[in-house]
């Protein structure tokens, strides 16, 4: 499925990259829909200005327009970090006992789990990334929390830090996240100390980076695991397909079936604004910019990868190269 790009077709699309992304950058900084996060009472104080574009791609090459040294947290976007971690500790078979992959059609934080195998629906919604989350192995909260951070630390290429005070404010108001997390301890889907496993949830979701780090992870996925600026691995590679399916399935909540249907790249949002995308093979596109839709999905984010898709025809099924 994945276009396979020979240095040719980066040329292409890299070369007129940058004026792209400015013009837009110029166009959509106007777009003042939305509204920024505000259930989660830390994030309700960030600047709903600020916006950033920018592209990695596979061999290295940078562009960004916009605040994209601008840190906010990962939010739901560290779910799809976390379900490879979960792969690589337990492997395709087990992690899918837990957890399936199913699209929901229903909202991020909807309190719903699977009638006949009690799994929550998919890793990208809460439900399913709580108990993703409550996979990830070591031998106490600490080592847990150290293999999560270390992990976006091979993604990034540089040390990550948790944002306390929204890791507090989200681990104080979380009791949708809590109540999933008892439901599905009630089924037997998460095994040990479920306080435990939130705590690491709610941590993995503060954990601060900025757009550039969004388009360096996800041209990490797109070139098969490895860092395209570090060159180290951060993900076994065998498991890059199961990350991108779901991404391309469930990423971006239930506005996912239309997002595959214009966009048609695998891509993951966050209640802070954030939107990634992958193209594999090719490049990681990061857009940040915290006015959300009423789907959770960042307004100009969306727009921005509609034109961006369009413009450098990224959508996976297009048809190139004529009848
Ligand atoms: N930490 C947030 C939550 O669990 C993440 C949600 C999101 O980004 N969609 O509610």
């Amino acid at each position: 499925m994945a276009k396979q790009a020979n240095s040719e077709d980066l040329e292409i699309i890299t070369s007129p990259l940058l004026s792209v992304l400015k013009d837009l950058h110029s166009k959509y900084k106007s777009l003042r829909e939305g509204a920024v996060a505000n259930y989660i009472p830390e994030l309700a104080k960030v600047n709903p200005d600020l916006f950033s574009i920018c592209i990695v791609t596979v061999d290295g090459q940078v562009y960004e327009v916009g605040d994209s040294q601008q840190l906010f947290t990962i939010q739901s976007m560290s779910k799809v970090f976390a379900y490879g971690l979960a792969l690589e500790d337990h492997g395709r078979d087990y992690v899918l006992t837990r957890v399936g992959v199913e699209p929901t059609g229903d909202a991020f934080n909807s309190i719903i789990l699977d009638e006949q195998s009690k799994r929550p629906y998919n890793p990208m919604v809460n439900a399913g990334a709580i108990a993703t989350t409550s996979l990830i192995k070591g031998a106490g909260a600490t080592e847990r929390l150290n293999r999560v951070l270390d992990m976006f630390r091979r993604y990034t290429g540089h040390d990550v830090f948790v944002d306390i005070s929204v890791f507090t404010s989200e681990r104080s108001t979380g009791h949708r996240n809590r109540a999933m997390a008892h439901l599905m301890l009630n089924f037997g889907m998460i095994d040990h100390n479920i306080e435990e496993a939130l705590d690491l949830y709610f941590q993995q979701c503060a954990v601060i980076v900025n757009c550039h780090d969004l388009a360096v992870m996800g041209a990490t996925l797109a070139n098969r695991g490895i860092n395209p600026i570090t060159g180290e691995r951060a993900v076994d590679h065998q498991y890059i397909k199961d990350m991108l399916s779901v991404m391309y399935t469930c990423g971006m909540y239930n506005f996912a079936g239309e997002w595959a249907y214009t966009i048609g790249i695998p891509a993951k949002s966050g209640v802070c604004g954030g939107i990634f995308a992958v193209v594999p093979n090719q490049m990681g596109i990061g857009v940040f910019s915290p006015l959300l839709d009423v789907r959770g999905n960042s307004v100009r984010g969306v727009e921005v990868c509609k034109e961006l898709s369009r413009q450098l025809c990224l959508h996976m099924f297009e048809c190139k190269g004529g009848n």
